[in-house]
């Protein structure tokens, strides 16, 4: 494609260089193919595939700058083919020719024992980032519907208490780490916090649960936005929460 657009630009410049004097100049138009299609876009997220391995980079369901205003497109392209492609190529280096490489990463992630600091790392950045991107939406302010609204108000009281818990847990998180949202053993929702890229599916962790959503505390995921603003990133985080995919998680865990 950039190589269409040289001959063209190539063909345009020797046009109106051959044509001498000024007032000869004519507008030439650049037919429709030349134009590069979302696929052909060099920092497409399709674009981020990762060396051959066992777990592989599942795509966004938005481009990078979908989610704009909201979260910025540098900072999503970053994030997701910089940081977490790099959890991913590293967890399929440390999995290679092991056992681990025939199970989930769900499987993975609840066998380890706290003592494997690489692959908590590198499974545990793999996963976390996942549920991040999948909870995200371009669709703007959507609120808690059906399953999950429910839960909120019978284990929060109201919407406006469970944001305020959540956000506070996020303010609260010193370091780089996460906060989330998970189901746990007796059907209840709880927020819980985990230290770099560890989660609530590891058994060593003391507050355990299913995942139904995730937000990233590290500063790479908006410091070039929102600088030492926290309370501003997790407000803008809310406001584009998918929360059918929560009610999709929430029933992936009870069937
Ligand atoms: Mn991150």
């Amino acid at each position: 494609m950039k190589t269409k657009r040289l001959i063209l630009m190539f063909t345009i410049s020797s046009i109106l260089f051959s044509c001498g004097k000024k007032e000869e100049l004519y507008e030439v138009e650049i037919p429709e193919s030349v134009y590069a299609t979302e696929e052909e876009v060099d920092n497409s997220p399709t674009k981020v595939v990762a060396k051959d391995g066992s777990f592989k980079m599942k795509g966004l369901s938005f481009n990078y700058s979908d989610l704009e205003p909201n979260l910025d497109a540098q900072t999503i392209e970053t994030h997701y083919s910089k940081h977490h492609l790099g959890y991913l190529e590293k967890l399929n280096e440390l999995i290679k020719g092991t056992d681990l490489e025939e199970k989930s990463i769900e499987e993975i992630l609840t066998s380890l024992d706290s003592e494997k600091k690489a692959l908590i790392n590198n499974a545990g950045g793999y996963y976390n980032h996942n549920l991040y991107w999948e909870v995200l939406t371009k669709e703007k302010e959507k609120t808690p519907t059906g399953k999950i609204a429910e839960l909120i108000n019978r284990d929060f009281g109201s919407f406006e208490a469970f944001k305020t818990q959540f956000k506070k847990a996020g303010l609260d998180v010193f370091g780089s780490g996460w906060v989330w949202l998970v189901l746990t053993e007796n059907q209840n929702l709880k927020i819980t916090t985990t230290v770099n890229q560890n989660n609530p599916l590891m058994s060593f962790e003391t507050e355990k649960g299913y995942p139904l959503m995730n937000i990233d505390m590290w500063e790479h995921a908006y410091y070039l936005k929102y600088k030492n603003n926290k309370s501003d990133y997790i407000d803008n985080y809310f406001k584009r929460i998918d929360w059918d995919k929560v009610n999709y998680r929430i029933e992936l865990k009870s069937n």
